[in-house]
């Protein structure tokens, strides 16, 4: 098998009560492990077989990419929350944040306005150029800010499987609640 399941570097209760345990078992055990099945198998005999995961995500589509997309998706999500989290970021992100926005709470307040206003499925990201700029971009479905050049530091995942269990319909408060997990010492280490 060339691409893996991440593994996660906390107990499936541990991000409790933002994310159940049950909706971490669902999310990573099952979704993330049938795009990460999907991917091996259409890796298997293409052009991509020997490629690594962004370069097929940047050079794919159809299938390749949404599957591809959303294993790359998953990697960085999954591996940016601690039940230890919370707070504000320190650091050059910090700093590339007040810049762009002013202060974290202005950053915060649009981060989720845009994940709100995302219709359907997708994703809100916090990423940079190769300047160290910070902007949000907004993707559907299996999107990443890869595939514009940018460099992905942090990703809400809006897709009703990451909160429909413990949220219902309430995309918003799903939203608000991530920020008490993101890892920040993890989101300085990609800038
Ligand atoms: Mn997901």
């Amino acid at each position: 098998m060339k691409f893996e399941l991440v593994k996660l570097s906390y107990a499936s209760d541990a991000l409790e009560p933002v994310i159940s345990k049950t909706t971490v078992e669902f999310h990573h055990g099952k979704h993330l492990l049938t795009y990460v099945n999907n991917l091996n198998n259409l890796v298997t005999g293409s052009k991509f077989e020997n490629a690594g995961l962004e370069t097929i995500v940047r050079e794919s589509e159809g299938g390749m990419f949404n599957n591809a997309g959303q294993v790359l998706n998953h990697n960085l999500y999954f591996t940016q929350f601690s039940p230890n989290g919370g707070g504000e970021p320190s650091g050059m992100v910090a700093k590339a944040i007040n810049a762009a926005w002013g202060s974290f709470e202005n950053f915060r307040k649009e981060f989720e306005a845009a994940g709100v206003g995302l219709f359907g499925s997708g994703w809100v990201w916090l990423a940079k150029d190769k300047d160290g700029k910070l902007s949000i971009t907004k993707e559907t479905n299996a999107g990443n800010p890869v595939t514009k050049g940018l460099t992905p530091l942090l990703g809400f995942d809006v897709w009703e499987h990451a909160y429909y269990l413990d949220f219902q319909n309430r995309r918003a408060d799903h939203l608000s609640n991530l920020w008490k997990i993101v890892d920040w010492n993890v989101v300085e280490s990609r800038y």
